[in-house]
């Protein structure tokens, strides 16, 4: 059972257990909440959607 494995944060860099994982991507919940609780407007938000791409890029071939 290594589901609780720790893994790096693609957003923030920070090591957690605590998170969601799409792919091979992690993404702590520190920064699921930020990112759910950011408004479009945020300034933040183009930083956390260019985080986002990221997996997509790096999945995609
Ligand atoms: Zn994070």
């Amino acid at each position: 059972m290594n589901e609780t494995e720790s893994k790096a944060c693609i957003v923030c860099g920070h090591n957690d257990r605590l998170g969601i994982r799409i792919m091979d991507a992690f993404i702590c919940h520190l920064c699921e909440s930020e990112m759910v609780k950011t408004p479009v407007e945020d300034v933040r938000y183009p930083f956390f959607v260019q985080q986002l791409k990221q997996i997509w890029v790096s999945t995609e071939g």
